[in-house]
């Protein structure tokens, strides 16, 4: 009898965990009231609104690294799940002046937030590239140029080009560069308001020797730069005073579940969202100055803890790597400081599953930017239906969405990567009354809804881990070649 009970336990033990699906998996550890618990606590007037680079926000990042550690999450990052991150808050200058040829020049600003204070010859260096500079003595010199490449004045290449020419100058001994920008005055007005705000950037090394002040004029019509063409030399006076940045230290939170499939472990996929807010500001008529952002994104932080702590109880077939980011708000910097300095190789990341909420106007629906571009649309779809939920794509092209989140830090390595956000079907009045508001608190949301959002999202999230087939872009997709080359094979058709 002994011996046939021992048996007995011995079979059990290596019997399988039969008859759970991935929906009851689901349902197994989505719950509306652990929801609501990290909800609350994310968006409580406690972080003040998690704005990168405060000590709330590393408070927020504490808490979710210790929900992954409860979660059986394991950390990538030699044992720690912090990814460290080193900005700078450029602060903007106090005093700029600015003359050519005794002229003195309005439209003029500091772009890499370097004080000089120059009086002498400047020399005209045409586009500033490496040629330009023959038969040219600019050493201890201030150096002028024509923004953008021979025959391209635009924005784009006026952009691309400008960290070369500032190397080149530099590399020829020249003080700093002024480039003559022949613009709109929109495209100025843009770049005037970035250079006259403080603000965040990823931390530039200046003690490298080409980091030398980098300065702008607005030259419409190249009116300037043309009568600069022939001269051998200009008298410059320029003052950049009072500009000057500080180091900010932040994280995004990393860690991964390994996959129980040999083969299709080795493929993962990500699943992120921005923890980050916009912190504090003036008070409204309630008094009320705290950014709590609730939709904006404690709840999509929420819907990847709720995939990581499903996941952590049943790894899926794929491996899952759960990416926190910080800095969304201050231009997408921790997600594209991850994509940029990846803790396990991109061309692993098979699929970017991304979560950020500007807010809801139709709890019947979930909205994912980017749905029918990606062949995983049908996962996403199905898995919603099974909650009672329809999904629909982006109904505000306008906005620009898909490349205005931390997908698209992804997306444009060439990682498929669309964006679970809660249901709205226009950027309209409902939408605009919480996004990027103090009213944006977590006594406003309807759990219920959110509660069949998050095994949505949770069930889509299995149901793409576990599909033999691994998901892509869809043909035609201006993404789908980057994926290619990334990879280095086309997807397998099955
Ligand atoms: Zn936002």
């Amino acid at each position: 009898m002994k011996h046939l009970i021992i048996i007995g336990l011995g079979i059990l033990a290596f019997l399988p965990v039969h008859g759970q699906t991935d929906i009851e998996k689901t349902k197994n550890t989505v719950v509306k009231s652990d929801i609501e618990g990290h909800i609350y606590f994310l968006a409580s007037d406690e972080l003040r609104g998690r704005e990168t680079g405060t000590r709330e926000a590393d408070i927020a990042a504490a808490y979710l690294a210790n929900s992954f550690r409860r979660y059986n999450v394991k950390p990538v990052n030699n044992g720690s799940y912090y990814q460290d991150i080193k900005f700078q808050m450029n602060q903007p200058a106090s005093k700029l002046e600015a003359s050519l040829n005794g002229t003195t020049i309005e439209d003029f600003v500091p772009l890499n937030g370097q004080n000089i204070d120059y009086d002498g010859t400047a020399i005209f260096v045409g586009y500033g590239e490496e040629s330009d500079y023959t038969g040219k003595n600019v050493k201890g010199k201030l150096v002028i140029s024509r923004a953008g490449t021979p025959g391209n004045d635009d924005v784009r290449a006026a952009m691309n080009s400008a960290e070369n020419k500032r190397k080149t100058a530099a590399a020829h001994g020249a003080i700093g560069i002024i480039e003559l920008n022949n613009t709109t005055s929109q495209f100025w007005r843009f770049i005037a308001r970035q250079a006259n705000s403080s603000r965040l950037t990823p931390a530039i090394d200046d003690t490298s020797s080409d980091q030398i002040p980098y300065m702008m004029i607005k030259d419409t019509d190249a009116l300037l730069a043309n009568s600069f063409a022939n001269t051998k030399r200009i008298n410059a006076k320029i003052t950049v005073e009072g500009a000057g940045k500080t180091y900010v230290n932040s994280k995004n939170v990393v860690g991964m579940v390994e996959g129980t499939d040999p083969k299709l472990k080795d493929e993962f996929i990500i699943y992120s969202a921005h923890y980050d807010h916009i912190g504090t500001g003036k008070p409204n008529e309630a008094n009320d100055s705290i950014f709590n952002g609730a939709r904006d994104n404690a709840i999509g932080t929420v819907t990847v803890l709720s995939a990581a702590e499903n996941i952590g109880k049943y790894p899926t077939k794929r491996s899952a790597l759960f990416i926190l980011f910080t800095g969304e708000e201050k231009g997408l910097l921790g997600s594209r400081y991850y994509a940029d300095n990846p803790l396990i190789p991109l061309d692993k990341m098979v699929y970017c599953f991304n979560s950020d909420n500007g807010g809801y106007n139709d709890t019947s629906i979930a909205t994912i930017i980017g749905l029918h571009r990606t062949t995983a649309a049908k996962h996403i779809i199905s898995a919603a239906k099974e909650f009672g939920l329809n999904v629909i794509d982006d109904p505000a092209g306008e906005q620009g969405l898909f490349d205005r989140s931390d997908n698209v830090s992804f997306a444009a390595k060439g990682i498929p990567a669309p964006t679970y956000s809660l249901g709205f079907t226009a950027f309209d009045a409902e939408i605009n009354k919480y996004y990027h508001k103090t009213s944006d608190n977590p006594d406003t949301l309807d759990y219920d809804y959110l509660e069949k959002f998050f095994k949505s999202y949770v069930l889509a999230c299995r149901r793409i881990a576990n599909d033999p087939q691994t998901p892509f872009w869809t043909e035609g997709d201006k993404y789908y070649k980057k994926g290619v080359e990334l990879y280095g094979k086309s997807p397998v058709k099955k």
